[in-house]
């Protein structure tokens, strides 16, 4: 086996031997790389300035898309697509489906004796829209741990829907229904559960829908007749968007959609103000985490974002090698070697 390094810099970066793959680069890589890949397209994981003449890029076909209308960069890169597999100078690249946002993925590199996965953001749960995350095989893990704290524990995905179609079926009755969630995530998945109701999405949920072939929903302009629903994203304070709209249309039911709300005194706070809050995420919940993590075979598990620290630890405790992904500087090469 050749020298292996994983760390954070800036992006996800992976060297085995002379081989450097990047993943997710929030700056212009600096060194020689063999390929960058991107999981998806919020903005924390692709900047349309680090993407600008890198070669080879590969991402989804969707990921494209968001990055054209929403950023206005149209890069060039390889279209990939969950199933397909990519040999890139004797690395094999293999794509998965992360069930995250609409084109999202999870990569494999397989350097023949070592495979290393990186799960980008990902949700096991299918959805209205999506497929749940495929489970990754492999030696050594690099996965996002958003909600890796015992306190997230999501209901199924099922329960929501049946918990928000019930709060929008009272609301239309005599009044307005406003959601709130990220555009990108949240705002296709309400436009198609809610395909069959009036509904109204706002601007920038709709230029993304356009991309992605979701055709449901009408822009709003001027007033919402009563029994209509207004998709939109959760921009500053939800109470006080809640307020202004009830000033303005009178009865209006408010959902704020998050799994932050997987907390019992987050979804308290709001109530408090008349607005519903419901644990709707993109990505997984704690047990659901472990249970990939552990399903994995991983020898070696590095943790990202979120709840990094906290997640290694609970991972050490069910008796696997976990740790957060180091930064460049922290880097060595052998806590997989030595194992
Ligand atoms: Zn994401």
């Amino acid at each position: 086996m050749k020298r292996f390094r994983a760390f954070y810099d800036h992006g996800v970066v992976i060297e085995y031997g002379e081989k450097r793959f990047i993943i997710d680069p929030l700056k212009r890589p600096s060194k020689p790389f063999n390929a960058v890949l991107i999981t998806h397209g919020h903005r924390d994981h692709v900047n349309p300035n680090a993407v600008r003449n890198v070669a080879p890029l590969i991402m989804s076909r969707e990921t494209a898309r968001v990055l054209n209308v929403r950023d206005g960069v149209n890069p060039r890169y390889i279209e990939v697509t969950p199933g397909r597999e990519l040999d890139v100078d004797d690395a094999i690249i293999e794509v998965h489906n992360a069930g995250h946002i609409i084109g999202s993925l999870s990569y494999v590199l397989d350097f023949g004796d070592l495979r290393v996965g990186v799960t980008g953001d990902f949700n096991v749960e299918p959805s209205v829209l999506l497929r749940g995350a495929d489970a990754l095989d492999v030696d050594v893990l690099i996965m996002e741990t958003t909600y890796g704290d015992p306190n997230y524990v999501f209901p199924s995905r099922d329960f929501i829907y049946n918990e928000l179609v019930g709060i929008v079926e009272e609301g239309v009755k005599d009044g307005i229904v406003l959601l709130m969630g990220q555009p990108l995530g949240r705002g296709q998945e309400l436009t198609v559960l809610l395909r069959n109701y009036p509904i109204y999405v706002e601007p920038r949920i709709k230029v993304i829908n356009n991309a992605v072939g979701i055709k449901y929903g009408r822009v709003l302009s001027g007033s919402p007749e009563p029994g209509s629903i207004i998709i939109m994203g959760m921009y500053g304070d939800p109470i006080s968007i809640v307020k202004s709209l009830r000033s303005r249309y009178g009865a209006v039911r408010a959902v704020v959609l998050s799994g932050v709300y997987a907390k019992a005194s987050r979804a308290a706070g709001l109530r408090a103000f008349g607005v519903e809050a419901l644990p709707l995420s993109s990505h997984s919940d704690f047990p659901r985490l472990l249970d990939f993590a552990l399903n994995s075979n991983a020898k070696l598990i590095y943790t990202v974002y979120g709840n990094a620290a906290r997640f290694a630890k609970y991972l050490r405790r069910a008796g696997v090698r976990g740790m957060v992904l180091p930064t460049a500087a922290q880097s060595t090469l052998d806590p997989f070697l030595k194992a």
